[in-house]
């Protein structure tokens, strides 16, 4: 399919070829696999505070739902297109199942820059979208959730537009919404929470102590921030972080809690804390931990020379091209691959999906022991595969999580 065909989609696609190429995978599950289940580009009409109209492109791409409901966040971006939404779908399929969560992959997107937009176009966007893709979702069919550029005020949205049209309320039809609607304890910290726990598990896996450890941080969205945050409380220094104007450095470690109380349309280079740095120069600071948290393809054959870091943990999703991975390999830096490294936030809504359909609710420590016990396991079964197949990290999360799709399609059967 044409309109698939863009960078994140082939580093998807061609991530997804190694890894059955090394299992041995069905050729015919191959040629499945390879391409979403479902695709639905909506245009959605905005009535714009000025009067005007302007309309919108969406989509919601399910990659495969065999395992459950098809599971996964929305996108805010204006680079949004069906081919980055396909590919962070089939993502969120290896994801899910890597975890061991009882889903399927999705994803959706809006084409639209939302900081310039108003509150209220932002929510009769939100709810225009949520209308035109309400066939495909549902607690049973496909769960949305917040990804860049969206958060719980915009699941509040979705999740009362959703509720509107059946009658009642359904929590479950989206996680990572606010806490009086069904939203889950630790849910908005729990990707960079993820993060954090496997980085621990690394960095005891290769000697080395949190407490000499230095931390950078691509990226100060949520996962990015919450990163940091968790990181310095456990001990490490965050000497830089950055966001897209660019970042701030300091050797002597950074004051998080201070920056995340800033006013957020502060660049963050303005706050002085530290010297100013760009993105690219981040990604080249010595440091143990480089956490790369902003968008796709950041680390690629250009720079991934440049890096020298000991750990690569990857916060985002998709930020590392595979002529990168091979120099990474080379240079001995210990990678923790994004649907590995960020699955805290879909573990964690998966407990919020669980809390909503009982409607039970759980303990914060409840929700972190149990995100604690599923991430770690997931790393240091990856961690076992890759050292007993001989395999990057990567190759060993996708196989582990490829392996289970392809058997419960190959137990399921084929229909008709
Ligand atoms: N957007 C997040 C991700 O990429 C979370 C998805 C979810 O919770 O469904 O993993």
């Amino acid at each position: 399919m044409q309109e698939l065909d863009t960078p994140t989609f082939r580093l998807a696609v061609a991530q997804f070829d190694q890894a059955a190429e090394a299992m041995g995978l069905d050729t015919n599950l191959r040629e499945r696999l390879k391409l979403p289940q479902r695709s639905l580009v909506v245009s959605l009409p905005v009535r714009m505070d000025d009067g005007r109209v302007e309309v919108f492109t969406g989509y919601r791409v399910q990659h495969d739902s065999s395992r459950g409901p098809s599971k996964g966040g929305v996108r805010y971006h204006p680079d949004v297109s069906l081919g980055e939404v396909a590919a962070l779908a089939m993502w969120m399929t290896w994801k899910c199942a890597l975890a061991g969560l009882p889903y399927g992959g999705a994803k959706g997107g809006v084409q639209v820059a939302p900081k310039s937009l108003s509150p209220g176009e932002l929510q009769r966007l939100t709810r225009r979208y949520a209308a035109e893709i309400f066939p495909l979702i549902g607690p049973d069919k496909d769960v949305p959730a917040p990804d860049v550029g969206t958060d719980a005020q915009i699941m509040a949205w979705m999740m009362d537009t959703y509720s509107q049209q059946v009658g009642y309320a359904v929590p479950g039809v989206v996680t990572g919404k606010p806490l009086s609607i069904g939203g889950s304890l630790g849910r908005e910290e729990a990707t960079g929470r993820g993060v954090v726990y496997v980085t621990l598990e690394a960095l005891r896996h290769l000697n080395l102590p949190i407490e000499t450890a230095t931390v950078a941080v691509q990226g100060f969205g949520n996962v990015g921030a919450h990163t940091a945050r968790i990181m310095q409380q456990q001990g490490a220094r965050v000497i830089a972080v950055s966001d897209v104007s660019g970042g701030i450095y300091n050797p002597k470690g950074l004051d998080i809690a201070t920056l995340m109380r800033r006013d957020p349309s502060q660049p963050l280079y303005q706050t002085k804390l530290g010297d100013a740095i760009t993105n690219e120069e981040l990604l080249q600071l010595e440091c143990t931990v480089l956490v790369p948290a902003a968008l796709s393809e950041q680390i690629t054959g250009k720079n991934a020379d440049r890096l020298k870091c000991r750990i690569l943990s990857e916060g985002a999703n998709g930020p590392t091209t595979l002529e990168a991975d091979h120099i990474l390999a080379d240079k001995g830096i210990f990678v923790i691959p994004d649907i590995l490294a960020n699955s805290g936030g879909v573990i964690v809504s998966y407990f919020e999906w669980v809390q909503d359909l009982q409607r039970f609710f759980w303990s914060a420590a409840d929700i972190q022991n149990r995100l604690q016990d599923i991430i770690t396991s997931a790393f240091h079964r990856t961690l076992r595969f890759s050292s007993e197949r001989r395999v990057s990290m990567r190759m060993a999360a996708l196989m582990s999580g490829i392996d289970q799709v392809a058997q419960a399609h190959l137990q399921r059967g084929l229909y008709p």
